[in-house]
């Protein structure tokens, strides 16, 4: 049973009450908090069940956001300068150490380290162990007292289970849940990197915004699914001028899946910006992603592009299913707003069941 209105204002309460007043030794707990309501969208339901979480999903998960946080932070002012920004109080966070080394030895592409199957388990593995060590157990911790509404406590084990509710509120309030954790994070590690860091003011995008610089691969290989043109307006691109769009956008949910990626001009790709695009579009895309499944993965594969068909398609079913609950609009073409029509879920429908 879905929580009701005044749970889930208790809910959000509680989690503001987490942030306000929790210890943050390090940022684990930022990222632990970001990873269930990822985990949440990725494989929970909008039923108000429970939902198990292996620890391993969640180290996985802490592995993909520290990724990009690693690489050493080179001030504007001072270009020869760069260093790895501290995420902790005392000495670097360990998983910072693990991480590290894991870029030293696959170089920069997360998909390349996943494709190391004993390397990317054994890097999960120790991940895991300090997830379980420190902020798993700690998160829901305030003062004295132990403050447990997300999961229960039982300080040993290599799962959790959301409580009933948990799942519903983190999907429901996402994006909220998002930017207040983001920001919090943001805070932190300019509090602990005063001296690399000064007053700069693209931290956020450093530590949070897609790898647009990797992508010239992936326009390439949709330029060509897409007969060189526009995924939204169909009129023909200058070759190698796509720009690459996120079609559930980034600004709603920030993870760069190859199924995910479009290719339309930079007109249209600006002038959709934040939006989500028409239930016309979003049969286009799931038909693309079921037609040409294969071809994509297979290209995906040899440019080392993250993928998972049925992860973007359960991400699609829950950006277009909030914005249906909310009668919310989506976007056609520039200036244009439409309502979303009925005809999405069967689109999702189909994708669903053929990933
Ligand atoms: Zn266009």
């Amino acid at each position: 049973m879905s929580p009701t209105a005044e749970q889930q204002v208790k809910f959000l309460s509680n989690l503001q009450r987490l942030l306000g007043e929790g210890q943050f030794v390090a940022t684990y707990k930022y990222a632990l908090l970001l990873a269930l309501a990822d985990i949440a969208i990725e494989a929970g339901d909008d039923t108000g069940a429970p939902l198990p979480v292996s620890t391993k999903l969640i180290a996985e998960k802490f592995i993909q956001y520290y990724w990009r946080q690693v690489v050493p932070y080179v001030p504007k002012s001072d270009p020869m300068a760069g260093e790895v920004l501290r995420q902790n109080t005392g000495k670097q966070a360990a998983v910072i150490r693990h991480v590290i080394e894991a870029r030293q030895h696959h170089g920069d592409s997360l998909a390349t380290a996943k494709s190391d199957s004993k390397g990317w388990k054994s890097l999960v593995t120790d991940v895991d162990q300090v997830v379980c060590k420190m902020p798993l157990w700690k998160l829901q911790t305030v003062g004295q007292d132990s403050f447990d509404f997300l999961y229960e406590n039982k300080v040993k084990g290599t799962s959790i289970e959301l409580r009933p509710g948990v799942t519903f509120c983190l999907r429901q309030f996402y994006g909220l849940i998002g930017d207040l954790v983001r920001g919090a994070w943001v805070r932190y590690i300019r509090r602990h990197n005063h001296d690399t860091l000064g007053t700069t003011a693209d931290l956020s995008e450093f530590l949070f915004g897609s790898e647009r610089s990797d992508l010239s691969d992936v326009r390439d290989i949709l330029e060509d699914l897409q007969s060189g043109r526009c995924f939204y307006c169909e009129k023909p691109m200058q070759r190698h001028g796509g720009h690459v769009d996120h079609f559930v956008p980034w600004s709603k949910y920030p993870l760069d899946l190859g199924h995910n990626f479009v290719v339309a001009h930079q007109t249209c790709n600006s002038a959709k910006s934040d939006h989500l695009a028409a239930a016309s579009y979003l049969s286009a895309w799931a038909e693309r992603n079921i037609q040409h499944r294969d071809q994509l993965v297979s290209e995906f594969d040899a440019h080392s592009v993250l993928h998972d068909l049925p992860t973007s398609a359960r991400i699609a079913n829950w950006a277009y299913q909030r914005t249906f609950d909310v009668a919310g609009m989506t976007w056609t073409r520039k200036g244009n707003m439409v309502p979303l029509t009925e005809d999405w879920i069967q689109s999702i429908n189909q994708l669903m069941e053929s990933a």
